[in-house]
């Protein structure tokens, strides 16, 4: 009888658009002993990480958490919360995370609406404007760090458009939260989602989320029951933050652990070094590819230090550099998405992964495999 061989992956140097690479504490506090759901040890474990998630998203929200899944439940975790079916949802769109939220937007039951931008553009707050003439959304929502392009989108002016519409502002920050500042009070944000494995350095797994006082009074005042069990926010926060913690699921223990010392190094770091180290290698970076020839594809002011969007150089084959760069370099970086498939390559330099040594020895790489 064959046994399966013992599992053994080989360790890569990850500069994709996550997962990122993760701190030894991080990995080591996931193989600390498993205690129980509802061990007050692991209560208090759950009201660090809360307390941890409040200072990175610069926020005095209570209804702070993460979500027991990725940060794609966290989105939905938004949006089948906030929405109920026959509301209006207006949705920006400029690139493949915007197109996620409107198909679950349909999925609910709402009306989209969809304001589009080209892909590696922001979105103009006139756009945003012009279609509020002709609608009245109960929230309007968009990407903070568009993932697929490498476009950091500015949101203070659309969050007073969508405040003075009377809407609810929902934002994504997958990317961005952990890599560069996201300031959910000050940027009057009703409800916000991000992601453990990309700027956090966490493994994938859960979703931080955060949810305004405005955004909590739409919840309290649904008439409908939240269409999906497991998301529905009335019973999910009593286990995070009710009076008496009651049973709604298991949570998965070890990746709060994870999410728990990852926040805590974090804020260790400090956010300004944190973000300033973010900048300083994207510039690193971004000198040493321009010196190769490299193009961008966002303007220079809506780039993302974590995520570095480029065009592949005519002459060269994306499959095959991209391979020969996993394999012979152990080296892994994104290829395009949607409308950049297979014209752009995406560069992330995330959290734990972002340190000059990366930057060099990616440009290494790179030289020996596309010298002509
Ligand atoms: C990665 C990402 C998501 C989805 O997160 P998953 O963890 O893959 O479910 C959503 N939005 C943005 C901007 C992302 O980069």
């Amino acid at each position: 009888m064959s046994v399966a061989k013992e599992l053994n992956p080989t360790a890569r140097i990850l500069m994709g658009p996550g997962p990122s690479d993760i701190h030894p504490q991080v990995l080591k506090a996931m193989a600390t002993p498993m205690i129980g759901h509802l061990d007050p040890q692991f209560i208090e474990i759950m009201d660090g990480v809360m307390e941890m998630l409040r200072k990175l998203f610069r926020t005095k929200n209570q209804l702070t958490f993460a979500v027991s899944a990725t940060g794609s439940a966290g989105m939905e975790t938004c949006l089948v919360n906030l929405l109920e079916p026959g509301d209006e949802a207006l949705i920006c769109v400029h690139g493949v995370f915007g197109n996620r939220m409107c198909d679950i937007v349909e999925r609910c039951g709402a009306k989209l609406i969809r304001v589009d931008a080209p892909w590696g553009n922001p979105m103009e707050p006139e756009k945003v404007q012009k279609a509020l003439e002709s609608c009245k959304p109960k929230l309007v929502a968009i990407v903070h760090a568009e993932t697929s392009t490498g476009v950091l989108q500015p949101l203070e002016e659309i969050s007073n458009i969508v405040h003075d519409a009377g809407a609810l502002f929902l934002v994504d920050t997958v990317t961005s939260l952990g890599g560069t500042d996201v300031r959910v009070d000050d940027w009057g944000i009703d409800a916000v989602y991000s992601g453990t494995q990309k700027c956090i350095s966490a493994p994938p797994g859960l979703s931080p989320v955060s949810f305004s006082t405005q955004a909590e009074e739409v919840l309290e005042k649904r008439k409908t029951k939240v269409q999906s069990w497991y998301l529905d926010l009335s019973m999910v926060r009593k286990y995070w933050s009710g009076a008496k913690r009651a049973y709604h699921h298991t949570a998965p223990i070890s990746m709060n652990y994870a999410l728990y010392e990852a926040l805590r190094l974090i804020l260790e770091e400090g956010l300004e070094t944190r973000f300033k180290r973010h900048r300083k290698n994207h510039e690193l970076l971004r000198d040493g590819l321009e010196a190769m020839g490299f193009e961008y594809i966002p303007a220079p002011e809506y780039r993302l230090p974590m995520l570095n969007a480029v065009k592949i150089p005519p002459g060269y084959d994306d499959a095959e550099v991209r391979g020969r760069l996993l394999n012979e370099y152990n080296i892994e970086i994104g290829g395009g998405l949607g409308d950049f498939a297979g014209k752009a390559w995406r560069i992330g330099l995330m959290g734990y992964s972002c340190t000059e040594n990366h930057v060099h020895m990616l440009l290494a790489a790179l030289q020996r495999i596309m010298k002509k």
